[in-house]
């Protein structure tokens, strides 16, 4: 039974208790110092970002000087659909630039035991029909993930262009060669014509401010690195090495969820920090339907697709393809507010979207009553805000695990996250821990300043650092080039519309670049970037159309998604509020007048 199939009536609901509650819980974990609060990865922790535990050590090469036509950086999903759509488009004069030593991206790197996409494999994975694959089950764990990564990578001939292992430092244009020169950890000084940026959304961990963190004598690795030298076992368990080991992990997040079974399995003793309980819903994976597979037919992906955002930005569809808890409290919670803000007001929408919300977090609280046998840890296991708070999660071991013997809750809400660390191991309410490991799913920089998400400068004409002229907020057009910054493209979240599938968001977006270049190269174009007119007119056709809804992020528990409350800052509305379809929409009429319109070419 899903949590959807048991909403109580609506005359259940206590709304002025509930909202007190939400309030309560909220204020309990307000910190003052917001998202100043996270450390940046420095000192002996600078490892969690430079090494690999995936390579040989002792790799080296010469130092490349060389030039090339297109370099893209980033070699996860995004960077390689980059390559793949330049490829399809007949340029060829590309190259490759990734830090890890094969592709993947965020899942090269995650490797965390139970490890998954909570995004419907079907409409997650990239380039189905393309290569003629399915995936096994209907939610994807990440060794099959990055066996596609890695599928993608032989299928377009992407491993002869790529330059694994080297992490760029530096990204400066040169306005008398009028090309770019990329700086790498390797020594390079290569050049390239046109740069794609395909750095990822949530590559660089980050470490809470816990005084004391680099006390510890124990052992401690970030889930984005996780040391199976240390735990045994691999990603799918069998962590026989922790069996005399007390654990700790640090955090509930979506990757804590996805992590803490196996450790509770195999730790003598596990010791889960938490300081705000993640929204847990069933998941329910099942294996491909080979009769189902039968009656694909082709463009189903991408059909696929669009009917999940179409459900999720709240516009009408026939049919729920995917049919899974991300859709349903989509249906549930926001699709009626959308739908019918116009016609009964949106007071009487947000009053009924709540409602709805509360009766879906009812359901998701109930869940733990109903499977958590110790009543203290199922309370503290109860998630008290708005759905869309923090990112919903979906496992179903998760909650089970907290009925193990050697599992213990600890809750931190009281001193806003965990004390101290002392070299023995961790104060929590008055208490020392001693453990022999902590794990650290504390996250990644996700929201943080555009330079301590991407660690490097990217210096357009005159020297100008994109970070400086991003400081007060993005100024794009469409998202994908700033004035200023001629030949340089960026894949992400920015001024573009945004989907929780971020895989068929990066694909447009490759296809969208993919397209500028493939024109700029045919027209004879050396330099493309917007102009400041265009530019100009799209950043304020996003403010014009955003839709922030302060009063909702302000009365949330803290988080990434609230800039950890203070709302005042953060990158909330700055993408294109009428969603992914929609912005699909208007990129496919832009490349159909043929004008490249807003762009200044330059022969
Ligand atoms: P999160 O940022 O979501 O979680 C960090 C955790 O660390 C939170 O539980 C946080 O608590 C806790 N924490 C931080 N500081 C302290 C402290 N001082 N004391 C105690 N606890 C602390 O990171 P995740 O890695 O879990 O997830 C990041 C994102 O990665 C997800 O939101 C999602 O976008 C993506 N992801 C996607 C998956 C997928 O299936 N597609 C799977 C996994 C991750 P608090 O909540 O109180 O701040």
């Amino acid at each position: 039974m899903t949590s959807s199939d048991r909403l109580a009536p609506a005359d259940d609901l206590d709304v002025e208790a509930l909202r007190a509650r939400y309030r309560a819980e909220r204020d309990k974990r307000l910190r003052t110092d917001a998202d100043r609060q996270y450390h940046e990865l420095s000192g002996d922790f600078a490892r969690y970002a430079e090494e690999d535990p995936y390579v040989e050590p002792g790799f080296t090469r010469a130092p490349l000087t060389d030039f090339v036509e297109v370099a893209v950086i980033g070699g996860g999903f995004s960077g390689m659909l980059a390559a793949a759509r330049l490829k399809e488009k007949g340029v060829t004069d590309l190259r490759i630039i990734e830090a890890g030593g094969d592709f993947g991206g965020t899942w090269y790197w995650n490797r965390y035991p139970g490890a998954q996409c909570d995004i419907e494999s079907y409409c997650y994975l990239p380039l189905l029909e393309e290569l003629g694959y399915l995936p096994k089950e209907k939610y994807s764990y990440v060794t099959e993930i990055y066996e596609h990564c890695q599928r993608i990578g032989k299928h377009y001939g992407l491993y002869d262009l790529t330059l694994f292992q080297t992490r760029v430092s530096e990204l400066a244009w040169d306005d008398t060669e009028r090309c770019w020169i990329i700086r790498t950890n390797r020594g390079d000084a290569m050049r390239a014509r046109f740069v794609v940026s395909a750095l990822g959304t949530a590559s660089r961990a980050k470490l809470p401010g816990i005084p004391g963190i680099d006390s510890f004598e124990g052992h401690s690795f970030h889930t984005s690195r996780w040391d199976y030298g240390y735990t045994g076992g691999d990603t799918t368990g069998n962590l026989w090495k922790l069996e005399d080991k007390t654990v700790a992990i640090i955090g509930t997040g979506a990757t804590a969820i996805q992590c803490i079974p196996a450790l509770g399995r195999h730790a003598k003793k596990l010791y889960v920090f938490q300081r705000t309980p993640s929204s847990v819903d069933t998941r329910s994976n099942k294996p491909t339907d080979p009769e189902w597979a039968k009656t694909l037919q082709p463009g189903w992906q991408r059909a696929r697709r669009h009917n999940f955002a179409d459900i999720i930005e709240g516009r009408p569809f026939d049919d729920d393809l995917v049919n899974d808890n991300w859709t349903s409290i989509f249906r549930e919670v926001q699709s009626f507010v959308v739908r019918n803000a116009k016609t009964i007001g949106p007071e009487a929408a947000m009053a009924h979207a709540e409602l709805a919300d509360f009766r879906k977090m009812n359901a998701i609280r109930q869940r733990v009553d109903e499977t958590v046998a110790d009543k203290e840890t199922a309370e503290k296991l109860k998630p008290w805000y708005r759905q869309f708070c923090k990112r919903p999660t979906f496992n179903d071991e998760y909650l089970p695990t907290f009925n193990r013997p050697n599992v213990k809750l600890v809750d931190v809400s009281e001193s806003k996250g965990v004390e101290r660390i002392t070299p023995k191991g961790l104060v929590a309410n008055g208490r020392e821990y001693e453990v022999d490991c902590i794990v650290y799913a504390s996250g990644f920089e996700i929201t943080t300043s555009f330079k301590r998400r991407v660690g490097f400068d990217i210096k357009g004409r005159g020297g100008q650092k994109l970070h400086d002229y991003w400081a007060d907020g993005y100024k794009t057009l469409h998202g994908f080039a700033s004035h200023g910054f001629p030949n340089w493209f960026y894949i992400g979240v920015s001024q573009n519309g945004l989907s929780v599938n971020m895989t068929a968001m990066f694909d447009d977006q490759a296809q969208h670049i993919a397209y500028i270049i493939a024109e700029a190269k045919a027209r004879g174009v050396s330099e493309v970037e917007p102009t400041p007119e265009a530019q100009d007119g799209w950043v304020s056709t996003i403010k014009k159309l955003s839709v922030v809804n302060r009063a909702y992020l302000e009365s949330c528990t803290p988080g990434y998604y609230n800039n950890e409350g203070d709302v005042s800052g953060g990158q909330a509305g700055q993408t294109y509020a009428p969603g992914i379809n929609a912005f699909n929409a208007l990129l496919a009429d832009w490349r159909g007048e043929g004008a490249l319109r807003g762009l200044s070419l330059r022969p």
